[in-house]
């Protein structure tokens, strides 16, 4: 568990220069896991490798290849080498050992729990967290003997209340969708250290361009890659990072099962995602700070979170973890939900719709949307406001973005 030595060699070794120089974060997400001089043809870009199956030279090679005596490919559903490169490059960015990628965010988020929890475990879960996540710990897995407690994890004595010897891990996001509430990594870690529980950490929201858990002593990260990491909104993806116990028995014990595996296409547009990750994060804070300022002091706006506030309430946690605020606000509109709707309505660039981390600036609803899955009193009990509005904030020109909010703001 944790950021062993060793690990660490793996890591180094994969990501330094001929001179033993670590090579920066856009470097990597531009060149880990292919070397185009030494493909067959020389292609720059990754090729797409669009097959179902790979042939055998003999039929000995390929029980030797099913027995894991010889490496190589062999089904579509077990693994493919465009997908290989993404995940050594996903596990670069991320500070890991190793990584698996999922046909969903969803996909990578069950998979990696059901890799390390079985019947009769607990687990600890923060009180926010996207809908389908919150429906899985509370109503899905729970069906099969696993103990699931939703706590307040900024409440530290909340942990401390409910963490026993069955609890085998605790999974938080942070920042959270959609109020942005931030996790402080380093305490939870050091609560769950001091009772042999694995931490896990959901870094859809912040992407490794501004945070990496596991250099903060999480165990294990899984990803939205539908949203920053893949970033053009033409795909569903996930993914699962960390030490190679969990990963391969989530690629072995689950993927493979499951089938929730990811189309060569698919990977090789996020490779080409990522090329662009850490400018377009870049783009997405300054933007989205620029807006959360503008807005925070327009007179129709009753509440607003964005990390890169003053105002903000996780300021400490935020600087110690993330080395940038991010691309999503939160807020709401006096008159709330019926005066959020007439905003929404009203918006003409900005568009209504689920997801984020898009180019696009997309809006959307959660109570009514990304978090109908929980019941009204859910909800109340768990900080998610009814009026709450949540902006992915997108690439285009910071002042068409803010003509297209303040004329919305209004029509209110
Ligand atoms: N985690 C977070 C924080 C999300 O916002 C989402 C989706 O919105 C997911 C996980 C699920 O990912 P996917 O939609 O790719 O299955």
């Amino acid at each position: 568990m944790g950021f062993t030595l060793a690990l660490k060699e793996v890591i180094v070794s994969r990501n330094v220069d001929s001179k033993n120089r670590m090579r920066g974060f856009a470097t990597r997400a531009i060149h880990v896991g292919y070397e185009p001089a030494k493909e067959t043809n020389g292609s720059l870009t990754p090729p797409i490798y669009m097959t179902s199956t790979f042939a055998f030279e003999t039929a000995e090679e390929g029980s030797a290849k099913f027995a894991g005596e010889l490496p190589g490919y062999v089904y579509g559903r077990s693994k493919n080498p465009t997908q290989t490169i993404l995940e050594e490059r996903i596990a670069s960015l991320e500070g890991a050992e190793t990584g698996v990628i999922f046909g969903s965010g969803m996909g990578a988020i069950t998979s990696a729990v059901w890799a390390i929890a079985q019947a009769g475990d607990e687990i600890i879960i923060d009180q926010t967290l996207y809908g389908c996540t919150f429906a899985f710990f509370t109503h899905g897995i729970t069906k099969y003997g696993v103990k699931v407690h939703p706590v307040d994890l900024t409440d530290y004595s909340q942990i401390e209340g409910v963490i026993n010897n069955r609890t085998k891990l605790i999974f938080f996001e942070t920042p959270a969708n959609p109020n942005l509430r931030v996790i402080d990594i380093e305490r939870v870690v050091e609560i769950a250290k001091r009772h042999r529980a694995m931490v896990m950490v959901d870094n859809t929201f912040a992407s490794p361009a501004l945070q990496r858990p596991l250099e903060h002593g999480a165990d294990v990260v899984v990803h939205s890659a539908t949203k920053f990491l893949g970033g053009h909104g033409d795909l569903v993806a996930g993914a699962i990072v960390g030490g190679r116990e969990v990963v391969e028995q989530a690629r072995q014990g689950m993927r493979l099962l499951t089938g929730a595996t990811l189309s060569p296409m698919s990977s090789f547009l996020i490779l080409r995602g990522l090329k662009t990750l850490e400018l377009r994060m870049e783009r997405h804070c300054n933007t989205a700070q620029c807006l959360a300022e503008r807005l925070e002091k327009h007179p129709k706006v009753s509440w607003i979170a964005y990390p890169g506030l003053k105002s903000y309430p996780y300021r400490d946690v935020l600087t110690k973890q993330m080395s940038g605020p991010g691309g999503l606000i939160a807020l709401e509109i006096k008159g709330g939900l019926a005066a959020g709707r007439v905003f929404m309505n009203s918006l003409n660039l900005v568009t209504r719709a689920v997801s984020l981390g898009d180019a696009e600036t997309l809006v959307q609803h959660p109570a009514s949307m990304t978090h109908a899955t929980y019941s009204a009193e859910e909800r109340k009990k768990h900080g998610i406001s009814d009026s709450l509005i949540r902006i992915s904030v997108g690439l285009e020109t910071l002042e068409d973005i803010e003509f297209d909010l303040l004329q919305a703001l209004d029509s209110v």
